[in-house]
């Protein structure tokens, strides 16, 4: 049995997180299971990009000063690492990440350490799946005693579902990561190279930060959404699992997610996760809005969910009246589909990866449909959910 926490949290005020995640952990046995005065205590938090606090695209500032404080006060030194998105002039932007979430002025005020990963240098590491020939991710994850993952509740336009598991992406440093976007570009692909990164790394405990969640076309370019919850476990796919479920989705419809279960990385079965704290079952987020890829015909048949993923194609494009010629997107595409000066993407070369969409500041990469028919269905059923949600 895997047990996931949720507890219900509906603001950024330290004092009230910290009494609930203290509240679930011990139910998970207490901080003394998995920490010791003296430990050097990593927290892989979700920086994505430079993104404020509030943007819900990130992991809040609050949440981890409220997580500092804990380990701090439990004797712990602690660190907190990541690897943002993106490049310009093949400078990752995690530096400015720090600055801009918030979390910089945490770890000054808080007595944390920041590690930047595309500066701290790469472990190499075995492929457990050999998927690829190795890895190399960010040496604070194999240097800390103890790793705890931060990730953010978010959906994600490609993978569909951002949670615990894909977190960890964010180990891998630098450019590097456009690299694995271009190795694995089918999200099944891309479930076996976290699978590889999960085991490698070990992190011990999965402290989901789900208070303000981003609904639509996450990770970046999504809306907020109040979800007021905080999830922990020590198994990555059994807390994406119940959080999954309480945005209405189903992990036989993300197929990052198959892959991770086909390899026995974590239990998804809801037969064998215990849930407690303030719930026994997933709470369902009302009226919450799905990434345009899903769909929950797709649920428990793999074969159709490819043929759905198909039919749903989206891709992306870039409106030239919003883009602010910053070349993010450009420098960031693994298979240079981006041309510099009209902005026009090749699809012919485009792999999908959303890399470019995921990562523009100003909202200026949209997603269109292929399939007429499939865009008009989708908004139907958009306007159809929304006005059932309105009715209560
Ligand atoms: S589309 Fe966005 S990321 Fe790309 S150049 Fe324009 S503003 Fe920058
Ligand atoms: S154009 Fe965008 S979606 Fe296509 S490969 Fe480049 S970054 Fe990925």
């Amino acid at each position: 049995m895997a047990d996931v926490i949720i507890k219900e949290c509906r603001e950024y005020d330290t004092e009230v997180i910290k009494a609930q995640i203290n509240a679930g952990m011990e139910l998970l046995g207490g901080w003394g299971r998995f920490v010791a005065p003296g430990m050097k205590v990593l927290l892989k938090v979700n920086l994505i990009g430079p993104k404020k606090p509030d943007s819900a695209a990130v992991t809040h500032a609050g949440f981890v000063r409220a997580l500092v404080q804990i380990l701090k006060n439990l004797g712990c030194e602690v660190w907190l690492g990541d690897s943002s998105g993106g490049a310009i002039a093949g400078i990752a932007p995690t530096a400015q990440s720090f600055q801009v979430s918030g979390l910089a002025k945490v770890a000054e005020e808080e007595g944390a350490v920041i590690k930047n990963f595309d500066r701290e240098g790469a472990v190499g590491v075995k492929s457990e799946s050999g998927y690829v020939e190795g890895m190399y991710l960010a040496k604070p994850m194999f240097e800390a005693d103890f790793v705890i993952n931060v990730p953010k509740l978010k959906t994600h336009s490609a993978t569909l579902f951002t949670g615990a598991v894909k977190n960890l992406f964010g180990c891998i440093p630098g450019l590097k990561k456009a690299g694995y976007h271009r190795l694995a570009p089918d999200p099944r692909d891309l479930g076996t190279v976290l699978y590889d990164i999960h085991r490698a790394v070990k992190a011990g405990l999965h402290i989901m930060d789900g208070i303000v969640a981003m609904q639509g076309e996450g990770p970046t370019a999504g809306q907020v959404y109040p979800a007021g919850k905080i999830l922990i476990s020590t198994d990555p796919l059994a807390l994406d699992t119940v959080a999954a479920a309480m945005l209405g989705m189903d992990i036989a419809g993300i197929p990052m997610l198959l892959t991770v279960k086909e390899r026995g990385l974590g239990t998804a079965d809801m037969d064998k996760i215990r849930i407690a704290g303030d719930y026994a079952s997933p709470p369902v987020l009302q009226g919450f809005k799905l990434p345009k890829r899903y769909r929950r015909t797709a649920m428990g048949n793999p074969a159709m969910v490819v043929k759905v993923i198909d039919f749903l194609r989206t891709r992306p494009f870039i409106n030239t009246k919003l883009c602010k010629n910053c070349n993010m997107c450009v420098e960031s595409c693994p298979v240079e589909a981006i041309d510099q000066e009209t902005k026009i993407i090749n699809y012919k070369v485009c792999i999908e990866c959303m890399c470019c969409h995921e990562l523009c500041l100003h909202k200026a990469v949209g997603l269109r449909q292929d399939n007429r028919l499939a865009a008009f269905l989708m908004n139907l059923y958009n306007k159809v959910t929304a006005a059932r949600a309105a009715r209560g």
